[in-house]
């Protein structure tokens, strides 16, 4: 009779603090893009992995938010699909862990980081809003070159209210990366109406300056519709359809506030 090994055996504690069998972990992935110019320093190699705790009124991805949509991966085959591309993006950039929010796959998405950095030796970048990295070890951010870090509004219940979840764990993530020597680019989406006024930019600011020189750069997004038809796919009302987009002068006046501030704001 074959004798079954004590769960203990079977389970081991991986470096990123998150427990998973010894079985390659499986991810669920989005979608893949291979020439990104906007996601991270030059051109990046970009992983949509699903599941997202937010519910940010103006997401463009809505279908990245159930954990279970997407195609299941293994990490070889994850791995694999961007090998014809190594030698270019090691050149030009590098690759970009996205989603959704790549957090949501905590234990898939760390092994992939470091197959990714370690193996392949890529500049690997994580764009998150960060809430989800609590559960995750101090190691986990080891193979992570560059955070790029969505802040969705300074003042918490504003914040709660345009994406359902409290701004705290996206700041306590902000400084644990100052903590761990994690460089970060901070994404904010400029919405007319919602994020755009002066005194919630002047807290942005104040928040962001008290991370110091590991904000390396601000990037002011400016707030777009492109990804309002997958609402209706999904049989939603998108919410922010009496919304404007913000003009370009828009998009400099704020990025002009935040430089006031000091910062190095884009
Ligand atoms: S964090 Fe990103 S993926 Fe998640 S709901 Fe907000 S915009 Fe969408």
């Amino acid at each position: 009779m074959s004798r079954i090994p004590p769960l203990s055996a079977v389970v081991r504690r991986l470096p990123t603090g998150v427990p998973e069998t010894e079985v390659a972990p499986i991810g669920r992935l989005h979608s893949v893009e291979t020439g990104a110019a906007a996601d991270g320093p030059g051109v990046r190699f970009v992983y949509f992995l699903t599941g997202c705790s937010f519910r940010c009124l103006y997401c463009h991805n809505p279908d990245t938010w159930r954990a279970d949509a997407g195609r299941e991966i293994t990490l070889d085959e994850a791995v694999a699909e961007i090998r014809p591309y190594v030698g270019f993006l090691k050149r030009v950039g590098g690759v970009t862990l996205s989603g959704g929010d790549p957090l949501a796959q905590g234990a898939f998405a760390g092994a992939l980081a470091r197959r990714l950095h370690d193996e392949l030796g890529l500049h690997v970048a994580l764009d998150t809003q960060g809430a989800l990295g609590g559960a995750l070890g101090d190691d986990w951010f080891d193979p992570i070159d560059l955070v790029l870090l969505d802040i969705k509004h300074a003042d918490p219940e504003r914040h709660r209210m345009l994406t359902g979840r409290p701004l705290l764990p996206t700041l306590d993530f902000a400084r644990r990366m100052v903590r761990l020597g994690v460089p970060m680019w901070i994404r904010h989406v400029l919405v007319p109406g919602l994020t755009d006024a002066a005194d919630d930019l002047d807290r942005l600011a104040e928040r962001i300056a008290e991370l110091g020189p590991a904000v390396e750069r601000i990037d002011v997004l400016p707030y777009h519709i492109l990804g309002t038809h997958k609402w209706a796919e999904l049989g939603r009302t998108y919410p922010l359809a009496e919304t404007r987009v913000p003009t370009p002068s828009d998009v400099a006046a704020a990025v002009d506030r935040l430089r006031a501030h000091g910062l190095p704001a884009n």
